[in-house]
């Protein structure tokens, strides 16, 4: 039999947005329910140290910030599930979401916080070596990395952390940048250019993961110069890639409006998207900022907006009686 839940308000995303919106909706009594997806906390349980959060003097982790955001989530009332969300219709009211075992969720109105995937290169030998070498997030894996040389791709806040972190663990760090200068913030890169085990290869693309032995692992990456199209190879044994995210809309294309590259679009200085009660926040509908404390403010203002679509369904309802 289908198990069906009925809800006011969901809340698809446990990242900031999501759950930042789930406090201040349950706080206004809306009962709302939070789909977790297959990440819970969301790209913050990706990282070790934050330091750019509000409220904390001292460095906090990730991981530990986003286990309080949701205990605090639940102590106000919201209900946290774990499920993925695989199907969604948005014609029809109540919204219709269908989980990934087969429940339905049915939802009043609803706060889209489905966050940001990591992109690939798109290398066939990249998808190949996924898991054996290759990865998208070195606070994650680069444990498994120590005492190799490893490199990391890419040139914005990401990588350059993700080149520092690994420090941790190799003494041989590459950063590997497609330009002549790095997109990252000026503080990162200072602490780039002065930590003695990072090098950087500008100018420089990966063409091929390159691999061998027994168990089969990366051996190195050969890379195209972008200025002259020469090629050359360096040792590496893990490679990190760190080039940016993708918006999580598949699941809203046809349905939604969403920007050329995929973000949902609100109206200016709302959470609102063009269809009336379903609300987005955070990095799914922000390319610009994306941080843990914007991400953090909209959906405080998905909450808010939520809040006064229900309030006034519920007067027209009172009013038609
Ligand atoms: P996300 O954190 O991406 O969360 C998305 C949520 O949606 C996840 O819980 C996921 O499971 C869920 N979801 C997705 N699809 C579905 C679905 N179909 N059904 C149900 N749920 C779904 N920002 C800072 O401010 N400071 C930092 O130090 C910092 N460090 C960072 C380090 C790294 C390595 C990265 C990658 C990012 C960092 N950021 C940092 C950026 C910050 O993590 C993001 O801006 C923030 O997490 C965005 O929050 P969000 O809630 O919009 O989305
Ligand atoms: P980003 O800022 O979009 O940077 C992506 C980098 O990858 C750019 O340098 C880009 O090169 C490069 N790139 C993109 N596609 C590529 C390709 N196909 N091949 C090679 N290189 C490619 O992404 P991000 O670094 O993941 O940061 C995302 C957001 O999270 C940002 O807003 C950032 O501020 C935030 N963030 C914040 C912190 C922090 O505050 N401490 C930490 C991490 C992330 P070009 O420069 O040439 O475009």
């Amino acid at each position: 039999m289908t198990n069906t839940i009925s809800t006011r308000l969901l809340i698809l995303g446990s990242g900031p947005a999501g759950l930042t919106a789930a406090i201040y909706a349950a706080r206004a009594g809306m009962a709302p329910i939070v789909v977790q997806g297959i990440q819970p906390g969301g790209q913050m349980t990706t990282t070790t140290d934050v330091e750019n959060y509000p409220g904390f003097r001292n460095v906090i982790q990730g991981p530990w910030l986003m286990e309080e955001m949701q205990a605090q989530a639940e102590h106000v009332g919201t209900k946290v599930v774990w499920d993925h969300i695989t199907k969604v219709d948005l014609a029809r009211r109540p919204f219709r979401l269908t989980g990934d075992g087969g429940t339905i969720y049915s939802a009043d109105a609803l706060i889209i916080a489905t966050g940001a995937q990591a992109k690939w290169l798109g290398l066939p030998s990249e998808e190949h070596m996924k898991g054996k070498g290759a990865s998208a997030c070195a606070t994650c894996d680069g444990f498994f990395y120590r005492g190799k040389k490893v490199a990391v791709i890419g040139g914005g806040n990401t990588a350059v952390e993700e080149a520092i972190y690994m420090t941790n663990h190799s003494q041989e760090v590459t950063l590997i940048h497609r330009r002549d200068s790095l997109r990252a913030e000026k503080i990162l890169q200072d602490r780039l250019f002065a930590n003695p085990h990072i090098q950087v290869i500008w100018n420089a693309e990966v063409a091929e993961f390159v691999s061998g032995g027994m168990p089969e692992a990366l051996t190195g990456l050969a890379l195209r110069d972008t200025q002259t199209g020469a090629l050359r190879n360096i040792e590496v044994e893990g490679a990190f890639v760190a080039i940016g995210h993708s918006p999580a809309t598949e699941l809203f294309a046809g349905q939604l409006e969403l920007d050329a590259d995929g973000y949902i679009q609100v109206e200016v200085g709302t959470t609102r998207t063009n269809i009336p009660g379903v609300f987005a926040c955070g990095d799914v509908m922000d390319k610009i900022y994306r941080q843990a404390v914007t991400a953090a403010g909209t959906g405080c203002m998905a909450a808010l907006d939520a809040e006064k679509f229900l309030a006034a369904q519920e007067y027209e309802a009172l009013a038609a009686e």
